[in-house]
């Protein structure tokens, strides 16, 4: 490392403890995750708030509490510091005047998932690893290829044979090697994880590597810092693989013993996925700490469509910790709530986040969320890559017609929200 610091002192198993050596590349152990542990006091030493502030608005800026620290030059695509936007319109839908939405729609590949897979490739580039696997719901497939792409490394690319026609085609247009498969994300994850002792292919599924997490982390380190390192009372979170949900929760709490926030008080964090795959809403009812896997698992929010997670008992006990629920909205519900959110904020709300849109509604209605607190939902993705998802059509004009015609079809049409 030479004098120029990296500030993680170990991996430690998120299943009972276990050390490795962070010079090394590391996967699973005992078929679970792994975590990054910080020296925090050396941290507290070495920067503070106001330093990070001042830093170029990318995710980067924390690098001190990320795997790179100051000496591993990122792979990057200027991810980060999304907006958070304050939604007044649709706050005053739920009577809830404190509803923000931060917009990871705006993130490179048009998801939040270019955060973990940033973070993933530059460790694994770090490694010496030539060539990256993954199995994909859609966007992960995406943002590998994409990042592999900025990386100069191959990519080898498994998804279902029904994952949105855009992400196919990122990971085309981007040169990966990439396949469908008659089967489902955790089909292909097996693939992959048979595939990889005889390739030497380095698998980034989620959470099968500890870096991904350190990536969506930065989520909660922005969210903190754009509130004044103040959070908010309640975070709704559409829930997968986890890492994005688990990744926050551990950055919250890093926070807290860095003495960065400005109260204690942790939000209460709403693991939400749609009624058409929801293994870790079954195992949060039933008191479980793993969950079973989720048959015929089926739903327009591809990136929901996880029916086996490796980190469910890292999801179940963050929201446990925080006070949490796990709460499914149903799938018919989809469409409605993601045109409701868009058509009331503009803001380019993907069908993951739809059904945390669902997830709100009944939380108020339940009076579990009450109207003075300060919501955050996030937007993992942008709706435009989700063409086949959107059940629409238009109606048409027929330029025979006389101007006058064409004006009184115009405003004969209702708007249809
Ligand atoms: C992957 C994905 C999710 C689920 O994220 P996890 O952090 O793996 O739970 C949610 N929304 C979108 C748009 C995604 O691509």
């Amino acid at each position: 490392m030479g004098n120029m610091p990296r500030y993680v002192t170990h991996i430690e198993s998120a299943i009972d403890g276990t050390h490795f050596d962070p010079d090394q590349i590391q996967t699973l152990h005992e078929g679970r995750p792994l975590w990054v542990k910080y020296d925090l006091p050396a941290i507290q030493s070495a920067v503070d708030r106001q330093t990070v502030m001042n830093r170029p608005p990318n995710l980067w800026r924390y690098r001190e509490l990320l795997p790179v620290g100051d000496v591993i030059q990122p792979v990057s695509l200027g991810e980060g510091m999304s907006p958070i936007i304050e939604c007044e319109n649709l706050g005053r839908q739920f009577d809830l005047p404190n509803l923000l939405i931060k917009d990871e729609s705006q993130l490179p590949a048009g998801s939040f998932k270019s955060r973990g897979l940033s973070m993933a490739i530059t460790m694994a580039k770090h490694f010496g690893v030539e060539t990256v696997a993954i199995p994909t719901a859609g966007n992960a497939g995406g943002a590998t290829a994409l990042y592999a792409a900025r990386a100069g490394m191959e990519s080898v690319v498994l998804m279902p044979s029904d994952t949105p026609a855009i992400n196919q085609i990122e990971c085309f247009l981007a040169g990966a090697k990439t396949f469908l498969v008659n089967g489902l994300i955790n089909d292909c994850g097996k693939l992959i994880g048979t595939a990889k002792e005889q390739t030497g292919w380095f698998d980034l599924s989620t959470l099968k590597e500890p870096y991904r997490i350190e990536g969506k982390k930065t989520m909660g380190l922005e969210l903190a810092e754009q509130m004044n390192w103040k959070l908010p009372d309640v975070i709704l979170y559409p829930t997968g693989g986890g890492t994005g949900l688990i990744g926050m929760w551990k950055a919250f709490n890093e926070l807290r013993e860095l003495g960065w926030l400005e109260s204690d008080t942790m939000p209460r964090m709403v693991s939400v996925q749609s009624d058409g795959c929801c293994p870790i809403v079954r195992a949060f009812e039933s008191g479980e700490r793993f969950a079973e896997p989720f048959e015929n698992a089926a739903t327009i929010a591809s990136g929901l469509r996880v029916p086996v997670a490796v980190g469910d008992f890292m999801i179940l006990d963050a929201v446990a910790e925080s006070g949490g629920q796990a709460v499914a909205a149903a799938e018919s519900g989809l469409q409605h709530w993601q045109r409701q959110a868009i058509a009331a904020t503009g803001i380019s709300i993907c069908p993951e986040t739809a059904a945390c849109i669902g997830a709100l509604e009944k939380l108020r209605n339940d009076n579990w969320i009450k109207s003075d607190e300060t919501v955050v939902v996030f937007n993992t993705g942008a709706a435009q890559k989700y063409v086949e998802a959107v059940d629409y059509s238009l109606p048409s004009i027929d330029r025979s017609q006389s101007i006058e015609e064409i004006i009184q079809q115009i405003e004969a049409t209702a708007l249809t929200t």
